[in-house]
């Protein structure tokens, strides 16, 4: 599907200070940065777009994300203040939230038994994340009784993988407050953010030499020399040994590479225009049937568009199996919560795969317990010519385009004071 937002790209310099290696949110981040400390910056894409994992697409005449879609984090969030700055529409995503059990929305009671749930397992993950020895986070929930189920689908949904196999020491913070969507969609708005880079499409890097003397970057086109590299490419892409790396990296770096697990969440994205849920934006939860779903998010931005999401476990059960399973299965889950009737007017427009395309491998970069390090390890350069950065890297806004935002300025910073630029 074709991005609602195309911007104008520059031709990439011949002789360029510092290539950049991917052009999703970091990449962005570090060109503008580095650009306006005066750099000679080259951008190399492999796909045919901009954007990597936050991408805005039109459905029947609607923008919407089949990437990333919220702005979470509000308060730390640059992409938030960077919006509030270019006086872009932002809309604070509302506190209210569905629950249906056996399709009918809970009363009040059952809401304020779910919502003390979560609250006490927040207070029980905060203060068993204290002891400084890691372990699988879903060993620190308490006993919650029938809640608990709920508890844990939603956090092993937002970490990208069941929650017993993320660290606890990486937890990501459960406050929804603060988040925000932005008007015609995110995957645009990065898009926007991107108008003027230099940036050379279809150009997948295979190779990547380094020494104290430059860096050698290979494309199946061009080869370009450099005086550093910055490699913004997500971790499971690197694990495929998509790009070579000559010397090899050191072993603190490759360890840590191959460290994290793949993230999974996928949309399925529906129209349905006489779905059960009021109020635009807001997560649904289903409980009480055969098979309870991840979680919705419903009626976005007052569309009758929904996104029905796909946690690891849910999506790997679709794997290999035919194009119209994920759409099989939301009929078949929404049919036995609603009943059949009731779905009679609902499309399943589009599914997304980012757990298979070669240029994404997951969703985003999950740390099992006990390699929380991993992170900041490859915050380190190697040899002062070659940086990482994306979202992997970021302790406190992992898995987002913020984190990958704030990552990808920071070694920009770094690259621009080793070069002598203005950082
Ligand atoms: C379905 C889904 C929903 C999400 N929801 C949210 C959300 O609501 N809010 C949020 O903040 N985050 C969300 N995320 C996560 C967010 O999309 C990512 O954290 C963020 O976009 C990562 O940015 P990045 O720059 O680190 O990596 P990417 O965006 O993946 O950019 C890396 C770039 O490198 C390119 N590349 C790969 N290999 C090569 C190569 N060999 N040569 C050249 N280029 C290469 C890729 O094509 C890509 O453009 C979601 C992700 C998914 C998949």
């Amino acid at each position: 599907m074709l991005p609602v937002s195309v911007p104008a790209l520059a031709p990439v310099p011949h002789d360029p200070d510092v290539v950049i290696v991917g052009a999703g949110s970091a990449g962005i981040a570090a060109a503008r940065r580095l650009i306006a400390a005066g750099a000679r910056v080259a951008m190399l894409e492999a796909r045919s777009r901009i954007g990597g994992r936050a991408v805005t697409t039109a459905i029947r005449g609607h923008a919407l994300d089949l990437g990333a879609h919220w702005l979470h984090n509000g308060p730390i969030n640059p992409l938030v203040r960077l919006a509030r700055a270019r006086k872009e529409r932002l809309r604070l995503a509302p506190q209210e939230r569905h629950l249906f059990i056996h399709g009918r929305e809970a009363g009040r009671a059952a809401r304020a038994e779910s919502g003390r749930a979560f609250a006490i397992a927040e207070r029980a993950l905060t203060l068993a994340a204290r002891d400084p020895k890691d372990r699988p986070a879903a060993s620190a929930l308490p006993m919650l009784g029938p809640a608990g189920r709920e508890v844990r689908a939603i956090h092993g949904l937002i970490s990208g993988r069941p929650f017993d196999e993320v660290s606890l020491h990486d937890v990501p913070d459960m406050d929804y407050a603060d988040n925000f969507f932005i008007a015609g969609g995110l995957g645009a708005y990065i898009a926007r953010l991107a108008e003027g880079l230099p940036v050379a499409l279809n150009s997948p890097v295979t190779e990547i030499a380094f020494s104290k003397q430059g860096v050698s970057i290979t494309t199946a086109n061009t080869r370009l020399s450099a005086k550093a590299v910055l490699v913004t490419v997500p971790m499971a892409v690197l694990q495929t040994g998509a790009i070579r790396f000559s010397p090899t990296l050191p072993a603190t770096h490759e360890a840590a590479i191959h460290g994290f697990t793949q993230g999974v969440y996928e949309h399925v994205v529906l129209h349905w225009p006489s779905a059960p849920f009021r109020g635009a934006d807001r997560l649904a939860r289903l409980s009480g049937g055969r098979r309870e779903p991840p979680g919705l998010l419903t009626a976005i931005d007052n569309t009758p568009f929904h996104f029905f999401e796909l946690d690891q476990p849910y999506a790997a059960a679709l794997d290999g199996r035919d194009t119209d399973a994920p759409a099989r299965l939301v009929r078949a889950v929404l049919g036995e919560h609603f009943g059949h009737r009731a779905i009679r007017d609902l499309t399943v427009c589009a599914d997304t795969r980012w757990r298979h395309d070669p240029w994404s491998r997951a969703s985003w970069a999950v740390v099992p317990p006990g390699l929380v390090g991993n992170r900041d390890i490859l915050k380190a350069s190697v040899d002062g010519r070659l940086w990482f950065a994306g979202e992997a890297l970021s302790r406190a806004q992992w898995g987002t385009v913020g984190g990958a935002w704030e990552e990808g300025a920071r070694a920009a910073g770094e690259i621009a004071g080793s070069l002598a630029l203005k950082s």
